[in-house]
């Protein structure tokens, strides 16, 4: 058992990366990836537990992309972390994200939702805002019910104050993530994107630009969209993926490994992402 997608406090999980690890050894995982979006931050400690655990920790991102107008996320996996160019690349990300956040706090306020900075800084572990930060600071403070419902009206994909950030081309994602002697799997294909999106025209396309793989395990796919998935990785001769992307308590119900239970990704998909890194 493998997982390859998990986010901890340094992005917008629950979880540290120590107790990841340790809990990931604790489940007798073969491999677990710390993926949060758009940080480096919390490798130093996984990486750091390595020498007291049997589970192979991989170092990884998930930076945030935008793909035919709609955001894709690209996961980097094996990364030398410590390289200075991808260190500088991802922080540059971490500006365009707090000038976001900010633009989106105004765009609340303009609503009449009275959130500042200072309550996302409270909520928020980390240095790292995200929406699921912004979230709870809405429920907080009453102007939303549920994340869903945050998402719904206020603050998703297709809400009048969410700002989309950074806009981060897939190709330039994937020259980073390989640079750093990396590999670069797409996250979730399917999320985020209409129906009936021409995932076999895209995958072509995003191939051609250096992307080796995409989750074909993933825990709220359906077993009609796993099969399709699996097939398509078979016909383009890339890698099927998967992870729970696990977050902690801000997602209920996923665990590390398993999912939601039924989450299984074959082991062999691991030495098949090593030895396509750079
Ligand atoms: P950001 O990178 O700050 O734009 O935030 C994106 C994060 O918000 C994602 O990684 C998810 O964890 C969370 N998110 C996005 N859409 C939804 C949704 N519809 N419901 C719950 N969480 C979501
Ligand atoms: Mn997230
Ligand atoms: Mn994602
Ligand atoms: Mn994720």
């Amino acid at each position: 058992m493998i997982d390859l997608h998990s986010h901890s406090i340094f992005s917008d999980g629950t979880d540290t990366p120590e107790a990841m690890a340790l809990a990931a050894d604790a489940a007798g995982l073969k491999a677990l990836a710390l993926t949060d979006h758009d940080t480096l931050a919390g490798l130093d400690r996984f990486l750091a537990v390595q020498p007291r655990v049997a589970t192979l920790l991989v170092p990884g991102i998930e930076l945030s992309c935008r793909f035919m107008g709609r955001p894709l996320h690209m996961l980097g996996l094996f990364l030398d972390y410590r390289d200075p160019l991808l260190r500088e690349r991802v922080e540059s990300m971490a500006r365009k994200r707090l000038e976001r956040n900010l633009t989106m706090v105004e765009r609340l306020q303009a609503r009449g939702v009275p959130i500042t900075m200072a309550d996302l800084e409270a909520e928020a572990p980390t240095d790292l805002i995200s929406r699921t930060h912004f979230a709870r600071v809405l429920i907080r403070h009453g102007a939303a019910g549920s994340p869903e419902d945050a998402f719904r009206r206020l603050i998703g994909d297709d809400c009048s104050c969410y700002v989309p950030f950074p806009e981060l081309l897939p190709l330039e994602a994937v020259q980073w993530i390989r640079e750093a002697g990396g590999v670069a799997v797409v996250a979730h294909p399917g999320r985020g994107f209409p129906r009936g999106f021409r995932w076999d025209e895209a995958m072509q396309e995003l191939k051609r630009q250096g992307v080796r793989g995409f989750e074909a395990y993933y825990p709220d796919y359906g077993p009609l969209e796993e099969r399709y998935f699996l097939a398509l990785a078979g016909t383009l001769d890339m890698v099927p993926s998967g992870g729970s992307d696990y977050h902690g308590g801000h997602k209920p119900g996923i665990r590390l490994g398993v999912g939601g239970g039924g989450l299984a990704v074959p082991d062999t998909v691991l030495e098949r992402l090593q030895e396509l890194r750079g």
